[in-house]
């Protein structure tokens, strides 16, 4: 029963690779789509700033601290759409550049685009 037990285990094997490729593909998946749904917020703050802006002109409305309330979300969604572009990075075991947001070689000391020193992981981590 030696080669019914190698079959039952490479087959075996071959489904649990197989899983996991699928659960990889799951979370990339999910990243992918909450990466467009921010970029989708994004565009709609950025829309509704114009708009105040326009109004505030137009009308004389002083909508500065709603700007600025929406300036923040700005930052905060810019700080989302880099964790998720960073995270679908590493797991296509790269990085994303600092300086211009290039995906590279995990391995690369000088950005290929922008030529940037990439920080070793120890500075990385601080
Ligand atoms: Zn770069």
């Amino acid at each position: 029963m030696k080669l019914w037990d190698d079959v039952t285990k490479a087959a075996s094997d071959a489904a649990s690779k197989a899983a996991k490729k699928t659960s990889e593909l799951t979370a990339s998946a999910k990243l992918r789509y909450k990466l467009h749904t921010e970029q989708t917020r994004l565009s709609v703050i950025y829309e509704k700033i114009g708009r105040l802006y326009y109004d505030s002109i137009k009308s004389g409305i002083d909508n500065t601290a709603k700007i600025a309330e929406l300036t923040a979300e700005v930052e905060a969604v810019n700080a989302e759409i880099a964790r998720c572009t960073a995270k679908l990075a590493e797991m296509k075991r790269k990085r994303v550049c600092p300086a211009c947001n290039a995906e590279i070689d995990k391995d690369s000391v000088f950005c290929p685009r922008c030529g940037t020193k990439q920080p070793t992981s120890t500075e990385s981590k601080e």
